[in-house]
């Protein structure tokens, strides 16, 4: 079974209402996703995380001429053929958000050749049901003294739904940060809480905040600093005990190791539509393995991404193993995403808070493409 044809879609759409994090807001949400088809017509679906339109040329200019003809089902044989084919130039950064992409849909087309699900090929189907978190308290452009009310009952309203565990941003400013992990705190008693400052604070800053954290009972705390100072996450982990999460910017088991390195880290958290895709978040998982760690996969942009962290997590070993083990919850980002939300013929159900693991043959799940269309700006055709 051959690769004889690689389709790309960038996807964009507008927001009713713009979201805001410790370093901008957005009012439009962009991907770009990828079909690869087979010469039997069996096709994979998969995505990319990164801007859309640049790594549209990624795939179409670079990647996928030099990919059409391979094995389709030999997904570690074409991650290694594309790495090669750019490594004097692109060891990480968009060409490996291209490759990422490819990667995924290679995994969802060999599952469905095979007629096995992801988290089957993945090593096995550990629980049926995966318990997921809700990502959400967004800035929103407001005086803070309506902000700050109004991210509390937004967060009630995730706790009402039913789901135990939830993820705030911060990294506005350290004062307004402060008064929101106290009133989230006091608000939620018994919710597991986590913090994501997306890289916003130096180090002084981001000591003072997880000292507070950690006096506030926060499950993780999440880019406290900026990705590039593995030195920094070292100091910062000595004086905390909260578990210090990162890796939504890091890519490869070789980047990874290096985070592992530093020894600042507590939780990796790889994008399996950044860090090169299925095939090295299972590598990158291995080594977190080795050095008694958890991966938990960041997870943003559509439900094939989503899905794909699904049987990720679905398949996952908790470290250590116990009777009573943590739970590994799955990044459930709860903005508005048309992208995520409406493009689907078949979608990962959600049941009391937790993703329902598809049993289906690969991904399982289904785009609707006369929807797709009407989010569709450009897309590109190889053979
Ligand atoms: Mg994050």
């Amino acid at each position: 079974m051959k690769i004889e044809c690689i389709k790309t879609h960038h996807l964009r759409c507008h927001l009713e209402k713009p979201f805001g994090f410790s370093q901008w807001s957005y009012d439009q949400r962009n991907v770009l996703v990828i079909e690869v088809i087979s010469d039997t017509g069996v096709s994979g679906w998969g995505e990319c995380y990164g801007p859309a339109d640049v790594t549209q040329s990624a795939v179409s200019n670079f990647y996928a001429p030099r990919i059409i003809g391979l094995d389709a089902l030999a997904t570690d044989y074409v991650w290694h053929h594309m790495w090669r084919s750019s490594l004097d130039f692109a060891r990480g950064g968009i060409m490996m958000g291209a490759m990422s992409g490819i990667d995924m849909a290679l995994w969802d087309l060999k599952g469905k050749a095979l007629g096995q699900s992801v988290s089957e090929l993945m090593g096995g189907r550990h629980r049926d049901v995966v318990p997921c978190y809700a990502t959400g308290m967004y800035f929103q452009d407001l005086p803070e003294h309506e902000l700050l009310p109004s991210l509390i009952e937004e967060a009630k309203g995730y706790a009402a739904e039913g789901f135990q565990a939830m993820k705030i941003k911060v990294g506005k400013n350290p004062d307004f940060d402060e008064k929101l992990i106290k009133a989230m705190r006091e608000a939620l008693p018994t919710t597991q809480l986590m913090a994501d400052s997306n890289h916003g604070y130096d180090l002084p800053e981001a000591i003072k905040i997880g000292r507070l954290l950690d006096k506030y009972d926060y499950a993780f705390y999440e880019e406290p600093l900026s990705p590039e100072h593995g030195n920094l996450y070292k100091k910062l982990n000595d004086k905390l005990d909260i578990s210090i999460a990162t890796g939504e910017c890091e890519q490869t088991r070789f980047g990874f190791m290096k985070l592992i390195e530093s020894g600042g880290v507590d939780l990796l958290q790889p994008d399996l539509a950044y860090c090169g895709g299925p095939s090295e978040a299972l590598k990158i998982r291995t080594l977190a393995s080795a050095n008694g760690i958890n991966c938990i996969p960041h997870v943003w942009g559509t439900m094939l991404n989503f899905a794909a962290a699904t049987h990720f997590l679905a398949s996952a070993y908790h470290e250590p193993g116990r009777a009573e083990p943590k739970q590994l919850f799955l990044e459930y980002d709860r903005t508005e995403n048309p992208l995520r939300d409406d493009i689907y013929k078949v979608a990962v159900q959600i049941k009391d808070t937790g993703a329902i693991v598809p049993t289906t043959p690969g991904l399982g799940v289904e785009i609707n493409t006369s929807a797709m269309n009407d989010f569709d700006i450009n897309n590109t055709e190889t053979s």
